[in-house]
This record gives C-alpha cells, sequence and structure tokens, in this order.
C-alpha cells in the first residue's frame, strides 16, 4: 500500500509551493488507495511556532486534505533520533568528531583559495574517535562511486559521491540534523513515495544513504519542480499569498483553489475542470511537467469565477453571508441577484462588494452622467413610459428595444448613463436584467431621483 507525507517545518504558514505538495502528495496516495500521513518538522525551536502548526492544519482542513492518522511531531522524537544515530556510529556507519571551530574555519578558507567547493574533508574519519557528549557525529558517506535515484518525474538522478561531504547527524549539543531526522522518521512512518520540491534532491541522496545504513527500504521519490511567479522569478509575498487562508478570507472557495493548484504543473489530456472527487481517482504524477510552472492570479481568478458559478444561488447566499456578512436573502429577489453578481466575480468577496446597490440607493446626481441637460426630457419619457408597462423580464427587454428605435438612439447612448443611474458604477450587469430585479419600484424611485436633481 502506498504511504505517502507532508512534512512541512512550522517556520511560517502553508503557501501556494507547499500547498501544492501536500495536494499532490495527498492525491497520489488516495489515487493509489493509500495513505496520507502529516508530520510536523519543528525541530528548530526558535523558529517553529504553535501559530504555524495550528495554521497549516487549519489550511489543510480547508483543501479538504484529509489524515489517516495523528501528525507526527518530530520533536517528540529527538530521544529516538540520538539513539539511533548512536547506533550508526557503533555499527561503523558513522564517526565521533571533535573539529574545533578554528580548524573548520581554516579548512574552508583553504577550499575557497583553491577555488574547490567548501566541504568537511574527512580529517577525522578514520581517527576511531570515542565518542562522547558535546562531541558531533557524521556519517560515513561513500567515497567511491555515484548517489543515484529514479525520480518519479525527473527520471534518473545521479551525483558524484565526491560531491557529498561526511555530513553531521548529530550536532555537538545533541540535537539530530535534518536529514537523518527526516531518514528516520520516512523510515518508521513506512513512506513509500516521497513527493516534496527539487530543493531537495540533493538531500533526497544524503537520506538515501542514511536510509541504507539504517537497513531500511528505500522509498520512491517525486521531486516537484517548483512554482515560480509569473515574472519567471521565485514566488514571493506580492505574487501568491503567504498563507493559503488568505484566499479564504478573500472570498476564494476550496475546490477552485484546489483545482487551480493541481493545474500548477500537472494535466490530464485537455480536460480543466477536476473535481476533488475525480483527482483522488485519476492523479498520476507521470503527468507531472518536469519544468518550473508559473502562477498566475488571473487563472485563478478564472477557476474561482467558475466555480462561483457551479454553485446554486442558495449555497451563494450561505457563503457570502459567511465571508463578508452581506445577505442577499433581505432583499426582494436576492437569489437572481446574487446570480447576476456571481457571473462577473472573481470572488465571494467580490460578489458582497459590488452589491451594494442591491442594498441602498445609490443617490447619483444628474451631473454624474457626464451628459447634456437636455437628454434629461429623454430619461423622464423613459421613465414615464416605464411606468406603464409590465415588470417581467421579457416585457422590459422589448420595451428597451422599442424606446432605442422610437428615439433613434444606439444602445450605449441610454444604457450607459442608466447603468450609473441605477447602480452608481459604470461596470454593472444587463440593464434590463437590473431593471427586473431591483423591481419597478425602486427603478423609477432611483430615476427620478437623479432627474429632480
Ligand atoms: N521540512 C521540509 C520543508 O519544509 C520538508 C522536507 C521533506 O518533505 O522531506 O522543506
Amino acid at each position: 500500500m502506498e504511504i505517502t507525507r507532508f512534512a512541512p517545518s512550522p517556520t511560517g504558514h502553508l503557501h501556494i509551493g507547499g500547498a501544492r505538495t501536500a495536494l499532490f502528495s495527498y492525491l497520489f496516495a488516495k489515487a493509489n488507495k493509500g495513505k496520507f500521513l502529516l508530520r510536523f518538522e519543528d525541530t528548530d525551536q526558535e523558529r517553529s511556532k504553535d501559530e504555524y502548526v495550528d495554521s497549516i492544519l487549519n489550511s489543510l482542513d480547508w483543501m479538504q486534505i484529509k489524515l489517516d492518522a495523528e501528525p507526527v511531531y518530530q520533536s517528540k522524537r529527538i530521544v529516538k533520533h540520538k539513539e539511533l544515530a548512536i547506533e550508526l556510529y557503533k555499527k561503523g556507519f558513522a564517526y565521533a568528531c571533535d573539529c574545533s571551530e578554528e580548524t573548520l574555519t581554516k579548512m574552508r578558507e583553504e577550499q575557497i583559495a583553491k577555488k574547490q567547493k567548501p566541504k568537511y574533508n574527512g580529517l577525522n574519519r578514520n581517527k576511531n574517535i570515542k565518542f562522547s557528549e558535546g562531541m558531533v557525529l557524521r556519517f560515513k558517506f561513500p567515497l567511491e562511486g555515484e548517489s543515484k535515484f529514479k525520480d518519479l518525474i525527473l527520471g534518473d538522478i545521479a551525483i558524484n559521491n565526491k560531491e557529498f561531504d561526511d555530513f553531521i547527524i548529530l550536532r555537538s549539543d545533541g540535537s539530530p540534523t535534518y536529514n537523518f531526522s527526516a531518514a528516520v522518521d520516512d523510515k518508521d512512518m513506512k513512506i513509500t513515495t516521497v513527493i516534496r520540491g527539487d530543493d531537495h534532491i540533493t538531500n533526497t541522496l544524503k537520506q538515501i544513504n542514511v536510509l541504507k545504513a539504517l537497513g531500511a527500504t528505500i522509498p520512491k521519490y517525486a521531486h516537484l519542480p517548483m512554482v515560480l511567479a509569473e515574472s519567471g522569478k521565485r514566488l514571493s509575498k506580492r505574487d501568491g499569498a503567504e498563507d493559503i487562508l488568505d484566499y479564504k478570507k478573500k472570498g476564494y472557495l476550496s475546490d477552485a483553489l484546489i483545482n487551480y493548484l493541481v493545474r500548477l504543473g500537472w494535466s490530464y489530456g485537455e480536460e480543466e475542470i477536476f473535481s476533488l472527487e475525480k483527482l483522488q481517482k485519476i492523479f498520476d504524477l507521470s503527468y507531472v511537467n518536469s519544468s518550473p510552472s508559473k502562477y498566475s492570479q488571473d487563472l485563478l481568478n478564472w477557476y474561482n469565477n467558475k466555480y462561483l458559478n457551479f454553485l446554486s444561488a442558495e449555497e451563494l447566499v450561505l457563503k457570502v453571508k459567511k465571508n463578508s456578512e452581506i445577505d442577499f436573502s433581505e432583499i426582494n429577489n436576492g437569489n437572481l441577484a446574487i446570480s447576476l453578481l456571481a457571473k462577473g466575480a472573481n470572488s465571494l468577496n467580490q460578489i458582497a462588494e459590488d452589491s451594494i446597490y442591491f442594498f441602498e440607493d445609490p443617490q447619483v446626481n444628474f451631473d454624474a452622467l457626464k451628459i447634456d441637460k437636455n437628454k434629461k426630457i429623454l430619461f423622464s419619457e423613459f421613465s414615464h413610459q416605464l411606468k406603464q408597462i409590465d415588470f417581467e423580464k421579457n416585457s422590459i427587454e422589448k420595451f428597451i428595444k422599442e424606446f432605442l428605435q422610437a428615439n433613434d438612439l444606439k444602445f450605449p447612448q441610454l444604457g450607459k448613463p442608466l447603468r450609473v443611474i441605477l447602480t452608481g458604477k459604470e461596470n454593472a450587469p444587463s440593464i434590463s436584467e437590473l431593471l427586473f430585479i431591483l423591481g419597478k419600484e425602486t427603478s423609477l424611485k432611483r430615476i427620478e431621483y437623479t432627474l429632480d436633481d
């Protein structure tokens, strides 16, 4: 059975890149009828915060990503990791090192002077130093050959072992290092496929060697190419939101975000719309693109607009109320109004912001229309005739058409000012629908207000 995990360090909120990694990991597990686990790599006591643990949990919950077991907290496993590091030392896979800061600095400076890559040169590798508290333990990285694996997305990856050094697995303060702890935890959590960002490729080669020394089965690995900003640069705060929950606050639907995220580097023929339910069946890592993908706010907005319009008016009313406390059920034709606004909206919040004129009369002065004073008569006539008609959608449309013809007007000559009169805005939905939803009384009241002024 496939077991995957998401292993965030709770040193910040869940951002776009992390959310995509979590989603791919989750979907891969589900599509293979496997399990998805969560591990907080919270050993950095200064930078790890409970606040971030909570916000990551809330983000995953909002994204409908369900855990198949309680989260693992790496900080609770430090004692076990230390014991295992000492065991590797006893078995000869690691050695104790008492190099001083000065020795290490000198080593580094000499290497830099010779234009070599700075790394530990193995000074104490064969000295059989007896380990005691306060010393570090270094992993005996293989000296010959290469370390390699077949990445499920990127294919064969191999690096000459000479590129690596005997990295530290246990620090002098007794704390284990990331590459050691991650390998131990992947082993103990019985992870079968590790899915993470491609910034971890070198770590993977280190961890594979640790896992071999631990006698563990080596999991499969899939490294996801980065998500870049539209500019091609690293994604920053200004591009994607730093915190996935900000999308929730701004009125994005989690289904839309999921659909958007899954299409960041993954494709399935020509299809663009995927429900989470479907993704849980069809997701396959072999369709992940091996080059970086780019974050696009426009595309995310496009998805959110689509998903807003998949909802019924009743669902929209509830969601808008929850997000912004604007309650469409308080107004006449609220369901029609919200559906009309959803057509052009990118978020629940935009629906709420655009909705003001359904709740309050805009009170527009004639001057604001930027048209000739003598056109007032035309609008009086329009208003007068509007009073007479039956306020059904078809009759409103028919009346507008006839009025334009009879007065030799093009639609914008009437439509543009009328839209401002009715809504206070230049960009608003179709006039006939607006008139119908506002109703005869309100429409006439607004037109008369403007003409009276
Ligand atoms: N804690 C690591 C990070 O947040 C993830 C490591 C992993 O997935 O193995 O980058």
